[in-house]
């Protein structure tokens, strides 16, 4: 099984926004909505849900709120200088959050186990072998419990020997 050591490091694309992420994921998905599209200039996003707690930042974080395509204000969190969006919060959900995969610094490890908002999709983007999902009858709980199933082993980092 694929050994993934913890914490795991990441990013802005300009390096003034850094984050340590020191816990496993509670799970990884891709979202084809015309939000994700237009905000990140792709296909798709690929996101981690996160506890909120597990994520140290370093450098300064610009908070900016918006409403999302699914109607629930969401905080995005975008480096101040590259104003690269790293990670998002909704307000009722303080405990949590989205962290975008493709700011890892190595992000080969994350698997999406659903995809979600596929109607809007670019055709040729649907992930083959993904379950689609629609937002309405997204089950956190239950798709953290499947991608945990595939996931890969986290194991803290070792200490370097004196
Ligand atoms: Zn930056
Ligand atoms: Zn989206």
């Amino acid at each position: 099984m694929q050994t993934v050591s913890l914490p795991q490091a990441g990013g802005c694309v300009c390096g003034a926004l850094r984050y340590a992420l020191g816990a496993s994921p509670l799970l990884a998905y891709a979202c084809h909505c015309h939000d994700c599209q237009k905000r990140t200039g792709a296909a798709f996003t690929l996101t981690l849900v996160i506890r909120s707690g597990d994520l140290t930042v370093s450098g300064s974080v610009d908070r900016v709120p918006r409403a999302a395509q699914s109607g629930r204000q969401v905080e995005h969190g975008f480096c101040p200088a590259c104003r690269v969006p790293v990670f998002s919060r909704a307000p009722v959900a303080p405990d949590y959050m989205s962290l975008r995969a493709g700011t890892l610094d190595d992000a080969r490890w994350v698997v999406p186990v659903a995809q979600t908002f596929v109607e809007s999709a670019i055709p040729w983007a649907v992930i083959a072998g993904v379950r689609a999902v629609e937002w309405a009858h997204f089950d956190f709980t239950a798709l953290g419990r499947d991608w945990l199933a595939t996931a890969p082993a986290f194991r803290p980092r070792e200490a370097d020997a004196p």
